[in-house]
């Protein structure tokens, strides 16, 4: 019984301090620019949606934040992510 309330009380005090940590950066002009960019992806993502990726072509296209790239099919229209390209047509595109 008193180890139940115990389990009960740590797991609410871990969800406090979650809610407690700052999602958005202390600095202001940070802050803003974390703003704008949550702004321009969901606006991205609806244009994306939107578009039906008639032209699309294989970049070489950025992996998260280091400088990794990776090939994949692209939208020409919206720059979506589109897939993979097959083992032909990679060999394809590295040859021209
Ligand atoms: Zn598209």
């Amino acid at each position: 019984m008193r180890r139940t309330c115990k389990v009960k009380r740590m797991v609410k005090v871990s969800y406090k301090n979650v809610l407690r940590e700052p999602i958005m950066a202390a600095n202001r002009k940070i802050e803003d620019l974390i703003n704008q960019r949550n702004k321009i992806d969901r606006e991205l993502r609806v244009m994306q949606s939107d578009c039906n990726h008639s032209e699309q072509t294989i970049k070489q296209v950025p992996l998260g934040e280091g400088c990794q790239t990776s090939t994949r099919w692209v939208c020409c229209e919206c720059a979506a992510v589109i897939g993979y390209p097959s083992g032909y047509e990679l060999n394809k595109f590295f040859k021209k």
